[in-house]
């Protein structure tokens, strides 16, 4: 079985440190039940302090993106090698406010995938359409194309380290989220692609997770789809009910 994960991704929030202060307070206090994997993705300034300041082994930290070189002169940017060196085990790659906002391409995303995964990180790897292209009935094809690149660089043992978070671009931050048979529809296709293009083993054992306004309200049902294998949280994680979606299978 798939062991649960769910992901609190930060984002470019809080605004102060002691609200960050405050959701360590939060996680600290969580009362967690069943066997998951909470991972929460604060901004790189808070990493190491919030990293520090957990005292449950419950919960690991996880960055919200780095490039794909040691060091060098690449301005405002983390390195895989860095993040490595620091004990942080996960980076969250190609979410769709990097590839919108940032113009990463899925090819770049790959790249950066393939970096981090020969540093020893665990890769939270975002994909996801918009609305124009689910209203098109490209969804498929899309999730497919922003996996293919990633596929072409990985060995089949190395999908161990990688989360796929089916995130549509129309559920984020809308309030919109998808039904649980969206999710559930798109995360069986995810799969099957899965199945055919790496292994029935990788297919199997990989977990894939949905991003796209998760509440406390929406997560239990959510949970319940055989093919949804946890979360990853934006707004929802800022808030006291990000605890409640940690159990959401429990
Ligand atoms: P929201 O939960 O705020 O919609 O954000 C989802 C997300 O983008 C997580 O990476």
């Amino acid at each position: 079985a798939r062991k649960f994960f769910v992901g609190g991704n930060y984002k470019m929030n809080p605004a102060t440190k002691s609200a960050a202060d405050g959701l360590v307070k939060l996680l600290n206090e969580a009362q967690v039940k069943g066997d998951v994997d909470i991972v929460v993705a604060p901004p790189a300034l808070y990493l190491l302090p919030i990293r520090d300041a957990l005292k449950t082994q419950h919960v690991q930290v996880s960055a919200q993106n780095c490039y794909l070189k040691d060091s060098g002169a690449f301005t405002g940017e983390i390195s895989p090698a860095q993040l490595a060196d620091a004990g942080i085990p996960y980076v969250i790659l190609g979410h769709s406010e990097r590839r919108t906002i940032f113009h990463e391409s899925s090819e770049f995303v790959a790249q950066k995938t393939r970096a981090a995964l020969d540093k020893g990180l665990t890769i939270i790897l975002c994909v996801g359409e918009t609305l124009a292209e689910r209203e098109a009935g490209k969804t498929t094809a899309v999730v497919q194309s922003q996996l293919e690149p990633v596929v072409k660089l990985l060995q089949e043992s190395e999908w161990n380290k990688i989360v796929i978070a089916y995130e549509p671009v129309w559920a984020i931050g809308t309030g919109k989220v998808a039904t649980s048979q969206q999710a559930q529809e798109t995360h069986a296709e995810v799969r099957a692609w899965l199945a055919k293009s790496v292994s029935s083993k990788v297919a199997q054992e990989t977990r894939i997770i949905y991003g796209g306004s998760v509440t406390g309200a929406s997560c239990r049902e959510l949970a319940a789809q055989p093919d949804v294998d946890g979360f990853l949280v934006g707004g929802a994680s800022l808030k006291p009910e990000f605890v409640d979606i940690c159990n959401a299978q429990a």
